[in-house]
This record gives structure tokens, sequence and C-alpha cells, in this order.
């Protein structure tokens, strides 16, 4: 058998990380034996479909570098044979049309619950012959079995057992002519050749409807696999109405696709007490019987961890590809500043993203304005213009730039002025980048170059300067 898996989202909304990590399962088990991977849209729910949400299904896959072998297939665009299949289920009184008012509906909703039963269809057009309302609005309703049990074995969870008179005959085509999920995921999965359904377990009440469908039309019953859910530390699940975080967004904080590959991956499954895994790793090793029945909680530091980890790993070339568009973007010049590899040297062992990266770099290319800045009071002021000046001097003495230099001149002045260096450092840093916390400041003012060094620490001066007689 040629295994076949699919990622199935609706365009409903932004892919959130469980749909993620649904296709990642899907497409992983494919890979694993050597099977395709094919993705399709679920788009036939017009009202509750929201713009932009496939073309950000897409771009969070391809970032992510999860490639489908087929697809994507639209299901707005198979309507015909969904609405063939369900003329002949008529037919064949597999289905049949039912006129049943929405206030009818709603009535025997009502009594039902005041009798304290389950709320289901009561069955009333059943029986009807169809030409008798031949203009009244209709839907087509499965005429699911009265009797007997719906049995299947989740690869994940064990045997599942449904009644088949907990279920109703639930509405496969709607007033407006649209078929509805439940009926069209049966039939693409048999067009399409589905062997596994992997999938979140919101759908595990699904699968005994979806199976009754498939017995009906003679199609066959893939094997399923519903995946548990993710929740945060909180314990609210995460879904794509709730605590909903777009994956794209993880890109725009500077996260690495393979740290988050990686994270994903372990949200629910294991391989004995491995951590990290390469994208080969995951393929080789990844399997259904390693998935854990209970739901998975998020943990952020452990996608940062993870992200540190994968960007000291990361070739160069990679990440100055990287600084490289983000400057673009920014619409800087990189010339007018060290080069993009001298960065990458300080700067890639100390951050925990790109984006923290990237922000570091752009104080080369950008000078501080203090008066943005908090806590400038504490480092730019009377007792620490002594300092500056005492720098500046020094600085502007030095011949021969090289990072030994530069950081004997600092020392020295730290000596002379009988202060210890980090009292030094601390306002040259202030003046020189705008931030409070960076790498060594020797390092940083190298690379900055001396006339920018000296630029930024006159402004510092004539900042204080101003800003005292304000007072
Ligand atoms: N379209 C469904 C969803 O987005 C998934 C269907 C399936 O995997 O069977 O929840
Ligand atoms: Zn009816």
């Amino acid at each position: 058998m040629i295994i076949k898996t699919r990622f199935a989202p609706s365009p409903t909304g932004n892919l959130h990380i469980g749909s993620i990590r649904t296709a990642l399962y899907s497409w992983l088990f494919a890979q694993n034996n050597s099977g395709s991977f094919l993705l399709r849209i679920e788009d036939t729910d017009f009202k509750r479909y929201k713009k932009n949400s496939i073309k950000n299904i897409i771009n969070g896959l391809k970032w992510l570098n999860i490639n489908w072998d087929e697809g994507p297939y639209f299901q707005s665009k198979r309507l015909d044979r969904y609405n063939h299949i369900i003329d002949n289920m008529i037919k064949k009184k597999l289905a049949y049309k039912c006129y049943c008012s929405k206030e009818e509906l709603e009535k025997n909703k009502t009594k039902q619950i005041s009798m304290g039963k389950k709320v289901k269809y009561n069955g009333k057009c059943r029986n009807l012959s169809n030409f008798i309302y031949n203009n009244k609005p209709f839907v087509v309703r499965f005429r699911n079995p009265d009797i007997g049990k719906v049995k299947f074995e989740d690869k994940i969870r064990g045997i599942i057992i449904f009644n088949n008179n907990e279920l109703d005959d639930f509405i496969i085509k709607r007033t407006d002519g649209i078929p509805t999920y439940n009926f069209c995921v049966v039939v693409d999965d048999w067009d399409m050749g589905i062997t596994h359904v992997i999938r979140g377990e919101d759908h595990i009440n699904n699968t005994p409807k979806q199976i009754n469908i498939i017995k009906a039309i003679g199609a066959n019953i893939p094997i399923y696999a519903h995946v548990s859910m993710i929740i945060n530390k909180s314990g609210e699940k995460i879904s794509k109405r709730f605590n909903n975080i777009d994956i794209l967004q993880y890109k725009k904080e500077g996260y690495l696709p393979e740290a988050l590959l990686n994270y994903i991956v372990r949200l629910g499954w294991s391989h004995g007490n491995k951590e990290i895994f390469s994208l080969n790793e995951m393929k080789k090793l990844f399997n259904l019987n390693n998935i854990s029945k209970s739901p998975s909680i998020l943990n952020t530091n452990k996608l940062i961890w993870l992200n540190k980890y994968y960007l000291n790993k990361l070739p160069k070339k990679y990440m100055i590809n990287y600084l490289t568009n983000f400057f673009k973007k920014k619409n800087i010049n990189i010339n007018n500043g060290p080069k993009i590899n001298d960065l990458y040297n300080i700067f890639h062992n100390r951050c925990n993203t790109l984006k923290e990266i990237s922000n570091l770099c752009y104080i080369f290319y950008n000078i501080p304005d203090y008066s943005k800045i908090n806590l400038i009071d504490k480092y730019l002021n009377l007792e620490t213009k002594i300092i500056l000046n005492k720098l500046l001097k020094k600085i502007t003495l030095i011949n021969i730039w090289s990072l030994s230099i530069i950081s004997s001149s600092i020392k020295e002045v730290s000596i002379k002025l009988n202060l210890h260096f980090s009292k030094i450092a601390m306002p040259l840093r202030l003046a020189i980048t705008g931030m409070n916390n960076s790498p060594p400041i020797n390092h940083i003012v190298y690379l900055m170059g001396k006339n920018k060094v000296l630029q930024c620490i006159n402004n510092a001066i004539n900042f204080i300067v101003l800003n005292n007689k304000k007072l």
C-alpha cells in the first residue's frame, strides 16, 4: 500500500500551531513511509471564510518547508462531484431532502431538551415523497443507520466505538446547495486515495458520521489518528478560535523554521529523551506509535532554547542572508557601517532570535536619540559627562584602530579616573548604542568605527549640557 496523507485546513483563520502540527505529522508520516502528502483547502463554508487565510496557510507551510506533493486542491472547485454523489444517494434512498423550517427544528429541539432527551433531528422527512414540496427550500440529510455501532481503531487512542442511535440524520447539503464538511471530506479522501487521516482530536465526533457515509457510498475507510489538543500554561486550549497565534508571527519575531519545526514535532511526539531533531532525523524517526494521548503544553522557554541552539548551529551564510534582507527592508545602506560578516561574529551566539540580532545590528547604522531612551538621566548626567570627555580625548588620540588598542585605551581612562570599568562602559554604551545592554563595549566601539564613536560621544555630551540648562 502506498501511504498517502493530507492536510486539509479550512480557510477560516490563520494557521496556528495546532494546525501546523497536524500538517507536520501528516507530512512526516508520509515521508517516513515513502508515501505522498497533499494539501487540500476545505473552502465550502463561505460564511466562515476569512480573506487572506489561504495565503496565510500557504506562506506558513512554505516558510516551514512542509512541501506537498499534490494540490492545493480546492473543495469549492469540486462541487459538481459532490452533488453528483448526493443525487445518487437520494435516488438510492441513502439520503433524503428535508423541508423542515428553522422554527420547526427549534421547536423539536426545545421539546427534546425539556424531556431530557439527546437533541437529534426527529426524522420527520425521512419517508416523504420528493415531489410534494418541490418549490420549498430543503437541505439533504444522510440517512444514518438507526441501529448498530460504528467501531474504528484510532492509531493514537485505540478502539473507539459510537452507537448509531447517538447520531442523527445530519445535513450533507445545505439550503444554499453547498455540501457540508462531513460529506466533502469523505468524497475527497476517497477520490484522492488517502490512506491515513491524521488530524486534531476535535474531529473524533465527526469520524463515525464520516465512516457511515463511507460505508454507504462504498468508499474505503482510511486509518485514523487523532492527535490530542495543545494547551497553554493555564490549561486553555489552543485552536483556531482560542489563543490563536498566527504561525507567521513566529517568523516576524525572528524564530528559525528549523527551531519551530523541532519544537512542534515534540509537542506530542517523542523519541526517547531526544530533544534535537534535524529535518532528516524527523523524517527518519517519526511514527504514529509514539504520539501522546494527553494534551501537550506550550512552553515558550523551550522554543527560545531551541532557537538559540539553531542560531548557533546554522551556516553563517544563512544568517548573513537574513541580515542583508532585514537591512534592505529598512532601507539601510550596508556600506555605511561595519561588514555584516563582522556583526555576525559578535552577535550570533548572544541572541535568542534573529529579530534580536537585527535590532542590535541596527545600532551601527543609526544615531541614538537620547530623548527617547528610558533611564537616560541615570547614565548621561553631569558626573558621566566627565567620563565621556575623557573618553572623547582618549579615543581621538588613537591612531591605529585595533581591538586591543581600543580595549587598553578604555581601561586607561578607568584607571585614571579611579573608577570600575563598568562605570566607564555604561555611559559609553548608552552614548554610542542608545542601549544599556550590548556585547562587550570594546567590540562595539571597534566595529562602529572611530568617526561614528566620536560623533556619538559628542552628541551625548551636548545632550547632557542641554538637559542641564533646562533644569
Ligand atoms: N477542514 C478541517 C479543519 O480545518 C479538517 C478536516 C480533516 O482533517 O478531516 O478543521
Ligand atoms: Zn425535515
